[in-house]
């Protein structure tokens, strides 16, 4: 089992990546306060440790500094609401190893959680690489984010893949416009339905045989969207 701490003080962002987390299998423990986070560091050495940097107390660069200077060397990926190029250099130079600024969607923060872990030779616990999809001729490696029709690459942003992904890990089954703005997009404001409305449709263009009638990438009438793996009679 692959243990992740999270130490971040808006609960329910805590507790929206902890259930995200879990259902990929990880262990969590969330911490709210620097203090709380650092003691936990330090008795049980973390796989993983995902930190805010604002926190009531000791903040994350505080935590993190102590963290390393008691001997912890797990990987850490700060989540903060700083975008400011100082905080990152601040951030890596007191020994982050990735960095995330809110909003952000929550499959590109379980992506980068299977790097780090992957790059520390401890990905024990990590997903198996997923088989690559077949949607007709059309084969998808998600892992390699690689898109293919034959032979031929299929060019896709990755924005794509990654709603890919989403659609994937629920596939045979309906995932509403709602969850995979969640997933895909995060918190992000300026993001609507429409916007997920716009890249399926995308998806279809490049990957379906007839766009107009899809196969593979259905439409659930008033939910959302249903990727279909089990190849369709005709
Ligand atoms: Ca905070």
């Amino acid at each position: 089992v692959t243990r992740v701490l999270i130490v971040e003080d808006e609960r329910d962002l805590a507790m929206g990546l902890r259930a995200n987390l879990e259902v990929d299998g990880y262990e969590v423990t969330c911490a709210h306060t620097g203090e709380e986070g650092l003691n936990h560091a330090l008795a049980s050495a973390p796989d993983i440790v995902i930190l805010d940097l604002m926190l009531p107390g000791i903040d994350g660069y505080e935590v993190l500094k102590r963290m390393r200077a008691g001997g912890v060397e797990s990987p850490v990926l700060i989540l903060s609401a700083r975008g400011e190029e100082f905080d990152k250099v601040r951030g890596f130079r007191t020994g982050a190893d990735d960095y995330v600024t809110k909003p952000f969607g929550v499959m590109e923060l379980l992506v980068r959680i299977e790097a780090l872990l992957r790059r520390r030779g401890s990905a024990t616990a990590a997903k198996p690489p997923a088989p690559p999809i077949k949607l007709d001729d059309v084969s998808i490696d998600l892992d390699g984010r690689i898109a293919r029709r034959g032979s031929e690459e299929i060019p896709l942003a990755p924005k794509a893949f990654e709603l890919l992904t989403a659609l994937y890990e629920r596939r045979d089954k309906v995932v509403s416009r709602h969850d995979l703005l969640r997933d895909v997009w995060g918190y992000d404001a300026g993001v609507t339905t429409r916007t997920v409305d716009a890249h399926v449709a995308e998806l279809r263009r490049k990957l379906e045989r007839d766009p107009a009638n899809p196969r593979f990438i259905l439409t659930v009438w008033k939910v959302g969207y249903r990727l279909r793996v089990t190849a369709p009679e005709n």
